[in-house]
């Protein structure tokens, strides 16, 4: 394989330009010809691929966002718009493709693979960390290390004025960056989807901290939560409980943007080149993925099929800790 493409796809997530950075030099080091591809299957459609040399990646590892763009493609998700995506890789010559994006993007890739018999390789892009198949995606580390960094500044302003604050972090059906950025903050409740919501235990847990001598309390939710958002749930507990001046805050697409982790760039670095490598062994349909610290490829089909392992020890861990 001679000509190669990547492009981003869905969400956006800091690290992509890593990634990106990574599948160019890759495929320079092993002599392919690299396309970038805009605005994701968009782009594809209509033809919006350049070339990129290993120049054309110079300064972006420490960028957040993506310099390739990203889109959602309704076209994309009927054969005749992947007709005419593959008319335009076949136009650049471009026989495998590189999706940095989540599992949408993925069930797009494998489309165009059975439909067109183009190789398509998957890099895990979204901060929610909820693709079956890796144990990290690129841009989680981010994400949670931004929330961290919120959620430290209210326990400041909550301290002060002896509050309790509700933070709203993303994470629609994960709570993957609730749970990380909630234990590292020191929270003293962390409520996320994958667990059935108490309002009622969730006062008791703050009449408990009352009584340990807490004058504050920070409680983080995820967006997806089954008892509401963190409105809905700041009101309830207002209604039921003595806890009537709290504040809310939600964080929102803050955690999407800024300078990736170290983390976040040398899995994107680590990914990228391992994508590259994959294409030209002939391998297609797959995700790279990092398990036990070893980067592993998985069927893209297992993104959607494998559901995220919760892990509630982490649920005990920050209860343990709440004291
Ligand atoms: P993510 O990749 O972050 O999960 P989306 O679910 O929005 O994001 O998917 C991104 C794009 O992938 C969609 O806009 C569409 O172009 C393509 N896509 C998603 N699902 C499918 C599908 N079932 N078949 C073909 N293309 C799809």
């Amino acid at each position: 394989m001679k000509c190669i493409g990547v492009l981003t796809s869905g969400g956006d997530a800091p690290g992509m330009n890593a990634a990106i950075r990574a599948v160019v030099r890759a495929g320079v080091h092993y002599g392919c010809q690299v396309f970038g591809i805009e605005h994701g299957y968009q782009g594809m459609i209509a033809g919006a691929i350049r070339p990129m040399d290993a120049r054309s990646v110079s300064n972006i590892i420490n960028r957040g966002g993506t310099i390739l763009h990203t889109a959602r493609c309704k076209e994309f998700m009927e054969p005749e718009g992947r007709v005419r995506a593959a008319e335009q890789l076949r136009r650049f010559g471009i026989e495998g493709v590189v999706v940095i994006g989540g599992d949408g993007s993925y069930r797009g890739a494998q489309a165009l693979h059975q439909e067109h018999g183009i190789r398509c390789i998957g890099l895990p892009g979204t901060i929610d960390n909820d693709i079956g198949g890796t144990e990290y995606t690129i841009g989680c580390d981010t994400a949670v290390n931004i929330a961290m960094e919120a959620i430290d500044r209210l326990r400041d302003t909550a301290a002060s004025h002896d509050r309790m604050f509700f933070v709203e972090v993303m994470g629609r059906h994960s709570g993957y960056i609730a749970m990380i950025s909630g234990i590292a903050g020191g929270a003293e409740e962390i409520i996320v989807p994958e667990e059935p919501t108490d309002i009622g235990a969730l006062i008791e847990t703050m009449r408990l901290g009352r009584q340990h001598g807490k004058s504050s309390a920070i409680v983080v939710i995820a967006e997806g939560d089954d008892a509401g958002d963190a409105f809905q749930i700041a009101k309830i507990v207002a209604e039921k409980s003595e806890f009537k001046d709290s504040r809310v805050t939600v964080i929102g697409h803050l955690q999407r943007g800024g300078s990736p982790t170290a983390f976040d760039r040398v899995l994107a670095s680590r990914m990228g080149v391992r994508a590259v490598e994959a294409l030209l062994e002939g391998e297609t349909g797959k995700m790279v993925g990092i398990v036990h610290q070893q980067m592993v490829l998985r069927p893209l089909s297992d993104t959607w099929e494998c559901r995220c392992p919760y892990d509630p020890g982490l649920s005990q861990v920050a209860r343990i800790l709440a004291v």
